[in-house]
């Protein structure tokens, strides 16, 4: 995702609003287990602060993601704000490496790492198809969203044995 700033670069003070959409391939940036199926979608304004140049904006995207609970794919939308600082002064790049000011040369910034780590940021440890999701049955592998089986009743839950045990030992006492 490339903003050409080639005049912008040279009257500070200046902005000029951005319009992106491009399409990215998740994998190709070191990025696994989710897919973009949709174009990110970037929309905002570059600043020139003199000393750096600001962009900051809205980002949107829609990704395929894999339920971790019952492994079906679903669709998962990422709406996040994005604000980095680029300047093409390499001393400023340096002395502020705590701001994260990045450096850039030419007449271009790629933005395209900052906004995918902004996005990745949003994601979850965890995707969950829905609330209550039921995943698969650990004892016969059913999805037990799509199905039923009947593990659950032959076993028995060993709170409940410890119970029982109290109670058939409760009925010899009595
Ligand atoms: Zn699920
Ligand atoms: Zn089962």
């Amino acid at each position: 995702m490339y903003i050409n700033v080639e005049k912008l670069k040279n009257c500070p003070g200046s902005s000029q609003s951005i319009s992106l959409t491009e399409k990215i391939v998740a994998e190709d940036h070191g990025y696994q287990g989710v897919s973009f199926i949709e174009p990110i979608v970037f929309q905002g304004l570059v600043k020139n602060e003199k000393t750096f140049l600001s962009v900051t904006g809205h980002l949107s995207v829609m990704l395929e993601v894999l339920c971790s609970r019952c492994l079906t794919p679903f669709s998962y939308g990422v709406e996040t704000d994005f604000s980095e600082e680029y300047t093409n002064q390499e001393g400023t790049a340096a002395a502020d490496e705590d701001d994260e000011i990045h450096f850039f040369q030419g007449d271009g910034l790629d933005i395209t790492e900052d906004v995918l780590r902004q996005i990745f940021l949003q994601l979850p440890m965890k995707f969950v198809c829905r609330e209550d999701c039921r995943g698969f049955c650990p004892h016969c592998g059913i999805n037990l969203n799509i199905g039923t089986c009947r593990c659950a009743d032959d076993q028995i839950d060993p709170r409940w044995e410890k119970l029982k045990i109290l109670l058939d030992r409760n009925k010899k006492e009595v």
